[in-house]
């Protein structure tokens, strides 16, 4: 039995379903009882909040935002804030579940949240946009705090949006609170090595998983779907690995140039141009034909829900690594199976970033911080013992990558659940 969260139509793809459903898979495989699932599934605490934000033009409009704590019996909520216009309740619920499995299988002290408003920032000014940013964390405030919830960017947020949250909660509590968010810049507790940790975990599974299969990194051709905070640094540090970055897609369309994309000058055109299109030399190709280009490593590095089965069905490359969060619909990933298609699942692939996060707020906590080395070694093992953990897992249960993944932290979490007993 599924929790129902919203009325939704049941042809419609809906992550909430979706992540609950491989929750409770993995419950019955571990043999949980049923009780002990319908517990790991439910969110335990859902916030809604009217965003009124005064725009320039001196008009008011209303938005919603929402935090969703999912699970915190490992320790605080952990888990981004995405400002973009698709986002709702069902999203941000599944979001954060997936947050609580993340930092399980990462095995870092952490439970799962995730947070969002509806607004599209693009049509926002700066001043607009810090006005919904701090009405938003002041909605927020009373779930969040360094032992409580610690929110980080997502899409659409970055290390000034973490910036206004920071300040808005410190200046509600009268003192510094570094600790009650991550993804923050240097000046105020940030940590180097943040920016990029995501796609740091993401080429680190990539070629873990490559060494496994026995194929030589540089044989490989990869697309990327997305060229943002995730996306971008991937195509420098795919290369820096030997493989040949060949396609990049983002908002305004996707681009294929066979020989080759050199990151350095992707850089540059899209500092200019502010989209991919327009490469020098390079084909621009229908974004729907994305997945059939000519490649070996698949890596979606955008939205939730973009690889479904008929994408499953014609996708060329014979690897996927999911550098997004939720990026494969339920339907996608058994025509993957099918296919033999192996896949690293988000909530392993992209976990750098809250491995990341997790080394900021123990250096905000601690109020020491450590040598940039010390922290990317730290950063390396961690996802290196992560990936090796559900890799020889997946081989003793001969159960594909994904579903271990997600057994390994649900697992971890029932362990957590069972021990601290029910309240009252
Ligand atoms: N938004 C990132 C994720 O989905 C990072 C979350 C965090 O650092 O809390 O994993």
């Amino acid at each position: 039995m599924v929790t129902q969260l919203n009325d939704i139509d049941s042809h419609e793809f809906n992550p909430w379903r979706r992540v609950s459903s491989l929750i409770e898979e993995a419950g019955k495989l571990l043999g949980l009882d049923s009780g002990m699932i319908q517990r790991i599934i439910t969110p335990e605490r859902i916030l809604e909040v009217a965003v009124p934000v005064r725009l320039d033009t001196g008009n008011v409009e209303m938005f919603t935002g929402w935090r969703i704590q999912h699970d915190t019996s490992r320790g605080p909520g952990k888990g981004g804030i995405r400002f973009h216009q698709s986002v709702n309740k069902d999203e941000i619920a599944a979001l954060s579940a997936d947050m609580s499995i993340k930092c399980a299988v990462v095995n870092i002290p952490y439970g799962g949240a995730k947070g969002g408003v509806r607004v599209d920032p693009t049509r926002l000014s700066r001043g607009e946009l810090e006005r919904l940013t701090r009405r938003y964390a002041f909605s927020i405030a009373p779930m969040i705090g360094p032992d409580r919830d610690i929110p980080a960017p997502d899409i659409n947020t970055d290390a000034q949006v973490m910036s206004w949250i920071m300040d808005t909660v410190s200046m509600m509590h009268g003192h510094n609170t570094p600790g009650a968010v991550t993804g923050k810049p240097l000046s105020i507790g940030g940590t180097l090595g943040h920016a990029g940790a995501t796609s740091l975990g993401v080429t680190i599974c990539t070629t873990a998983i490559l060494q496994r299969l026995g194929r030589p990194s540089n044989e490989q051709r990869v697309i990327i779907q997305g060229y943002g905070k995730v996306g971008a640094p991937l195509v420098k540090l795919m290369s820096d690995r030997g493989m040949k970055v060949v396609g990049v897609a983002d908002v305004s369309g996707a681009i294929y140039v066979p020989e080759g994309i050199n990151p350095q000058l992707l850089a540059k055109h899209f500092e200019a141009a502010h989209t991919v299109l327009g490469y020098p030399g390079a084909e621009h190709v229908d974004p729907e034909k994305f997945w059939t280009l000519p490649s070996d490593i698949a890596i979606p590095a955008a939205l939730g829900g973009v690889i479904t089965d008929r994408v499953a069905e014609t996708m060329t490359a014979s690897v996927m690594i999911e550098a997004a969060n939720g990026p494969t619909t339920g339907d996608g990933a058994a025509v993957l199976a099918s296919r033999g298609i192996p896949v690293v699942p988000d909530v392993l692939a992209n976990a750098g970033g809250v491995v990341a996060s997790y080394f900021e707020w123990a250096q905000d906590l601690q109020g020491f911080m450590w040598e940039p080395e010390l922290f990317q070694q730290r950063l390396e093992k961690t996802m290196q013992d992560a990936f090796i953990h559900v890799w020889n897992r997946s081989q003793q249960l001969s159960v594909n990558l994904r579903d271990t993944a997600i057994a390994v932290g649900v697992e971890r979490i029932a362990e957590a659940t069972e021990v601290r007993g029910l309240f009252p």
